[in-house]
């Protein structure tokens, strides 16, 4: 008995650590870059019901036989499943696991029958839970207390008052390894969202949600690298708000950022999807054109200087404002600080010239 125990807890204590390894490699390598919630796409929950399920078979694959119940963590896949993938996920870990039990670990009998149709009802029960508004917590716990009843009951139907003992190391075992395996899940949720959140906060304009100044340097030498090499034109416009301190001094700081998150997003729908749209800093902003010659570029400028003269910003309390720019454009062969120095030039310029202009190094183009 003393051995059989041993092995029991050696056994789950395997259990745990290929559930350990299983959360740590599915959030840092398939599950990386997805959002792991209720709005997670079909494909996303399928292939969390999926990796669940082999997880389920693994751990059935390291399980320990007592008079003929086999006694493994397979429940935590599917509770897993169910509060990351929601019910669908975790109905199809549920199958995999019930064919696998029945079909791949030892003779149909009538105890894998109850014991792999215990998984069915654990992955319905566990499913319908992960759609209860609850906590992560609360929900994680309730999921645990449905297995560890249902799985208890599995035991005594099977083994009878053999079955107690077993039940009792089961219990204890999936509720220590469930708990920390729910804490070690959450960890690494919230670590992942954070880091997602730094990464965010690192690229990009918390305010207009454009390429930060960071972000355009970067895009910038990777641009002209390209256009070096496959010899093509890059071409880049400075944008500078006219008069914006008056906004601010008229209006208040406040609406003077919610004109500028409108403005940001001007930029980007007056330009092509692929250019580079960026706040280079305060109301400062530039679009990185990719393989477009001089001219075009001073077009789209143009295009951008209109738009933005045209549109009614909204602000805090209705009234609407118009507001112009001043952009200055240059197009490489340049180096980046030549390409850069000559774009803030022409930006003087226009603004030296009455400003709402668009000038490039050689010409002026469009202006009220
Ligand atoms: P010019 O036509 O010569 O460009 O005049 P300007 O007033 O736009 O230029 P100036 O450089 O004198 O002023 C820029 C103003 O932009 C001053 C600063 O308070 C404001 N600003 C910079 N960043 C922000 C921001 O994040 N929010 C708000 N509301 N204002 C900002
Ligand atoms: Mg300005
Ligand atoms: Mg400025």
């Amino acid at each position: 008995m003393n051995n059989t125990l041993i092995g029991i807890s050696r056994d789950l204590i395997a259990n745990f650590a290929i559930v350990t390894a299983y959360l740590f490699l599915t959030s840092q390598v398939i599950f990386k870059n997805k959002i792991l919630d209720s709005t997670a796409s079909i494909s996303t929950k399928v292939l969390i019901g999926f990796s669940a399920g082999i997880l389920g078979i693994v751990l059935m694959v390291f399980t320990v036989e007592f008079d003929g119940t086999i006694l493994d963590f397979r429940q935590i896949a599917v509770i897993i499943s169910a509060l990351f993938g929601g019910i669908y996920a975790s109905i199809l870990t549920g199958l995999m696991i019930f064919f696998m039990r029945l079909f791949a670990f030892g003779v149909v009998s009538h105890t894998s029958v109850i014991a792999a149709s215990n998984t069915i009802f654990l992955s319905l029960a566990v499913g319908v839970i992960s759609r209860f508004n609850l906590t992560f917590w609360k929900k994680w716990i309730y999921a645990l207390v449905v297995c560890n009843v249902s799985t208890a009951i599995v035991f005594f139907i099977n083994l009878g008052t053999k079955g107690v003992l077993p039940a009792f190391i089961y219990v204890i075992m999936l509720t220590v390894g469930g708990l920390i395996a729910g804490y070690l899940t959450a960890f690494l949720v919230k670590a992942k969202s954070h880091f997602q959140r730094m990464e965010k906060a690192a690229t990009f304009d918390f305010l207009t949600e454009l390429n930060n100044h960071r972000t355009f340097d970067e895009v910038f030498n990777v641009s002209l690298q390209k256009a070096i090499e496959k010899n093509e034109s890059l071409s880049l416009l400075m944008i500078d708000i006219d008069h914006f301190k008056k906004i601010n001094d008229t209006y208040g700081h406040s609406n003077g950022d919610v004109v500028l998150k409108q403005f940001g997003k001007l930029l980007k729908d007056a330009s092509r999807s692929f250019d580079i749209v960026s706040r280079n800093g305060g109301e400062e902003f530039s679009i990185l054109l990719y393989d477009l010659p001089h001219k075009h570029a001073l077009v789209v400028g143009d295009r951008v200087r209109s738009a933005i003269s045209k549109h009614a910003f909204v602000l805090n309390d209705g009234q609407t404002i118009k507001i112009t720019v001043s952009i200055g454009a240059a197009t490489y062969p340049d180096t980046k600080e030549e390409l850069i120095e000559q774009a803030d030039k022409a930006l003087y310029k226009a603004k030296m010239n009455g400003r709402n202009k668009v000038i490039s190094n050689q010409e002026v183009l469009g202006g009220i």
